[in-house]
């Protein structure tokens, strides 16, 4: 099939390491920084981490808000790390602001504290196996609902899963050089154009 199209959410946060990664796997990023970038053609997209707070507040500011909110209803593949996982939840168990709510499960944001505010683990994801997680000021799931598949825990606390077309990561795959989760998503949005298709 086609070079597949690649929108990467590029108001803050790390969207470069994502472009660079997806990139190595032949995949083409184009970045959404404001409105007319989302009339692109885009077979799916990334939510990066950086801080849910100010992307929340600049897509609502940018009236992005409302077309992307509608792209992952309407099953766009997109894969959110960290701040992203945030802008996806249902619930913020410690915090009143929700964003997109297209998935429905808890997270508790910065749930690591401020001692342990940034590490790195390896650990087992259904589907790919061992990886590296780099974790920074890291919101952990506290609890999924329904068809929500839990893809990996870290000390017993959820902190991968996946629901129909999203998938959400409390680390950041992109900072590290393993490359399996953007394959297994470049993978994913193959099969939903085919299915679609
Ligand atoms: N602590 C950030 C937040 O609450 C997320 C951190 C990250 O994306 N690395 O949005």
């Amino acid at each position: 099939m086609n070079k597949k199209r690649v929108a990467v959410l590029a108001v803050q946060g790390a969207f470069v390491e994502h472009e660079k990664m997806l990139e190595s796997l032949g995949a083409e990023c184009i970045e959404l920084r404001q409105k007319s970038d989302l009339s692109q053609d885009y077979d799916a997209l990334v939510l990066p981490g950086g801080e849910s707070t100010v992307q929340g507040k600049l897509l609502k500011e940018l009236d992005m808000f409302d077309t992307l909110k509608s792209q992952i209803e309407e099953g766009m593949p997109v894969l959110a790390t960290c701040a992203g996982l945030i802008l996806l939840a249902e619930h913020l168990c410690n915090d009143k602001r929700t964003y997109f709510a297209t998935l429905p499960i808890t997270v508790r944001r910065n749930a690591y504290g401020r001692q342990l505010g940034s590490f790195y683990t390896e650990g087992n994801l259904k589907g790919i196996g061992k990886v590296p997680m780099t974790f920074i000021r890291a919101p952990y799931i506290e609890l999924v609902k329904g068809n929500v598949e839990v893809l990996g825990k870290v000390d017993g606390n959820i902190i991968a899963v996946r629901y129909h077309n999203q998938i959400a990561l409390s680390f950041h795959p992109e900072l590290d050089s393993d490359a399996r989760i953007h394959q297994a998503f470049l993978d994913m949005i193959s099969n939903s154009v085919e299915r679609v298709g």
